[in-house]
């Protein structure tokens, strides 16, 4: 698995620079054109052997602006890291996976009757051996504008699971984080401790926040996180009919002060899932962009780098 990352990672920039070629090629045979339409141009240093040569200029102009170009989003990503303190700039990660690794219940999560009834799975890490983990982050309490720039300017993906009883104070703020590319699911209308709640009302708070989430921003979640990571056969079945596919949990979290991880290791590995939260100084000793700061500085540091969860479902 890891060589795929490698392949991958080349075939997309493979990708982009045969694209450049052919805007190169088809500039070329506009400039070939227009030399042709007057022969008597004594500009044309190489005639007839030459088409290739002819070519070759612009095809070598466009690697050029091409590289230019990356250049300059790499020193826009050195700009952004220091502006906003990291002690590295964070890795880009591979281009999404062609094939989507096969998402399955982690041991021990399985409620009776998971996989006969279809139930979507419940798991704490992606299956993938690529150097890559995910951001998700809860609630939605604290709505600091400064976190919506900071994860803009850094490029950095992750994906909002949203309470309503929270979010409803400023529908707005995350319809521009939505703006900004983040994909918004399902954390029930309360964030209430769901397991022994009957069918009807686990259902209600499931399908009670797609409706919530269609309604503001115009999209029904395919992700559901139970409140609190808790969660019984009927909160799966409530979700499955509500239209939710997959249940992520979470590896690892990370606080504005600490990391707390759940495996004995102590560490990051490919495909963890990490949890975070809406908090600011209110909540914790710090604001969302310190929360970020000391989860992208260990993960960059760690040789991690954080892809987006749906890339991978
Ligand atoms: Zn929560």
């Amino acid at each position: 698995m890891r060589v795929v990352v490698q392949k991958d990672k080349n075939r997309a920039h493979g990708r982009v620079l045969s694209r450049g070629v052919v805007a190169a090629v088809a500039a070329a045979s506009v400039l070939a054109g227009c030399g042709q339409a007057d022969p008597a141009d004594g500009s044309e240093a190489h005639p007839a052997p030459g088409r290739q040569q002819r070519l070759e200029a612009p095809a070598a102009r466009a690697l050029d602006s091409y590289a230019t170009e990356l250049r300059a989003a790499h020193r826009a990503r050195v700009a952004a890291a220091r502006r906003w303190g990291l002690r590295r700039v964070p890795l880009t990660p591979p281009a999404p996976p062609a094939k989507k690794p096969r998402i399955t219940t982690r041991e021990g999560f399985e409620v009776d009757d998971h996989e006969e009834l279809g139930l979507p799975p419940v798991f704490t890490t992606v299956p993938t051996g690529r150097r890559v983990v995910f951001l998700t982050i809860d609630d939605g309490a604290e709505k600091d504008p400064a976190f919506l720039r900071m994860m803009s300017e850094l490029k950095v993906p992750y994906t909002a699971f949203l309470s309503d009883y929270l979010v409803r104070k400023d529908y707005g703020y995350f319809a521009r984080m939505q703006a900004r590319g983040v994909t918004l699911s399902n954390h029930t209308l309360h964030h209430p401790y769901l397991p022994g709640m009957s069918y009807a009302r686990q259902k209600r708070e499931i399908c009670g926040m797609q409706d919530v989430i269609e309604r503001h921003y115009g999209k029904r979640p395919a992700l559901f996180r139970p409140p609190f990571g808790d969660y019984d056969q009927a909160t799966l079945r409530a979700a499955k009919a509500c239209g939710i596919k997959y249940a992520p949990l979470w590896d690892e979290e990370v606080f504005v002060d600490r990391w707390e991880y759940r495996e004995w290791d102590r560490d990051l590995h490919p495909g963890d899932i990490v949890l975070s939260h809406f908090r600011g100084r209110r909540h914790w000793k710090g604001t969302m962009p310190d929360m970020i700061r000391r989860f992208l500085n260990k993960v960059t540091e760690k040789g991690y780098a954080v892809a987006r969860l749906e890339d991978y479902l």
